[in-house]
C-alpha cells in the first residue's frame, strides 16, 4: 500500500468519500487515505488525526513527500480531538479498528461533529456497534459494503444523518448488505453461524449459572436472527 495504490480495503472507504469535501481520517497512520484522495483530486482539505507518535511522524512524512503539507494537517491526537469547529470538516473517516474502539471514538467526540454530514467507518469486527450508535445520535446508514480481502473479510458503513427504524437482524447484520446479500456476506455469516454452534455446544457443558444461560440465550438469539436472514425469511 502507498499513497498512490491503496488496499482494497482503503479504496472501498475512499469510493465513499464525497467530491470536494473537508475530510479527518482519523487513525490515520501513514496518511495513505489522505494523500491518495488528494493526488486524486477528490478532496479539498484534510485532518489526518493519529494518537501514536510513531504513526503521527509516519503520516507527517508522507504528506511532506506528497507536497501536501499546506492542504493536509497532521494532527496528534486522540479521536476526533483532532477536529475545531473552525476547521469545518464535512466528511469524517475511521478505518481498520475494531467497532467497539472506533464507536467510543464517536461517542467521546460527538460534541466535534457539527459540520459533518458523512461518517465512514470500517470496523475490523463489531460493526453492530456502530449501528446502535447511529440510531442513538441520528444517523442513518445509507450504505454499506462487504469484501474479502487477504482471507478476511471487511464491512464499510456510510452514516449520514437522519433517523431510520433497524430491526436487531438490520442492526446485527446491516440493513443495507442483507439486501445486497452478496457471496461474501453469505459466506461471513454462515461462518459465524458455525462459530455460534461450536459456542452454545461449548456453554452447554459449562456450569449452568445465570450469566452462563444469559450468554447462551443471546448466542441462540443471533443463531436464529442470522438463520431467518439467509433463509430470506422476513422478521
Ligand atoms: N486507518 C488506517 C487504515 O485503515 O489502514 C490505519 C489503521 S491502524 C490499524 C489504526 C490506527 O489508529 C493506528 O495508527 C492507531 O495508532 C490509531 N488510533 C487508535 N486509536 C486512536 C484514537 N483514539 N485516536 C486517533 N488514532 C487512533
Amino acid at each position: 500500500m502507498n499513497t498512490n495504490q491503496l488496499s482494497e480495503r482503503l479504496s472501498m472507504v475512499a469510493s465513499f468519500v464525497p467530491k470536494d469535501t473537508v475530510l479527518a481520517d482519523i487513525g490515520s497512520d501513514h496518511a495513505y487515505l489522505p494523500c491518495y484522495l488528494m493526488n486524486k483530486g477528490k478532496i479539498r482539505r484534510a485532518i489526518a488525526g493519529e494518537v501514536v507518535k510513531g504513526p503521527f511522524e509516519a503520516a507527517s512524512r508522507n504528506v511532506a513527500l506528497n507536497g501536501f503539507t499546506d492542504r493536509i494537517e497532521v494532527r496528534l491526537a486522540n479521536g476526533l480531538q483532532a477536529i475545531e469547529e473552525t476547521d469545518h470538516v464535512e466528511t469524517v473517516t475511521i478505518a481498520g479498528m475494531g467497532g467497539t474502539l472506533i464507536t467510543s471514538i464517536l461517542e467521546a467526540g460527538k460534541d466535534r461533529l457539527t459540520h459533518v454530514q458523512r461518517i465512514i467507518v470500517q470496523p475490523n469486527l463489531h460493526a453492530i456497534a456502530i449501528r446502535e450508535w447511529a440510531v442513538e445520535n441520528e444517523f442513518c446508514i445509507v450504505d454499506e459494503e462487504i469484501l474479502l480481502e487477504d482471507s478476511k473479510i471487511y464491512e464499510v458503513l456510510v452514516l449520514e444523518r437522519g433517523t431510520a427504524e433497524y430491526s436487531k437482524a438490520d442492526l446485527l447484520v446491516g440493513p443495507v448488505l442483507r439486501h445486497k446479500r452478496s457471496n461474501v456476506f453469505q459466506a461471513k455469516w454462515e461462518r459465524e453461524l458455525q462459530e455460534w454452534q461450536r459456542v452454545i455446544k461449548a456453554l452447554e457443558k459449562a456450569e449452568q449459572t445465570e450469566e452462563i444461560k444469559q450468554k447462551r440465550a443471546n448466542v441462540q438469539e443471533n443463531i436464529e436472527l442470522v438463520r431467518k436472514v439467509l433463509a430470506h425469511e422476513e422478521e
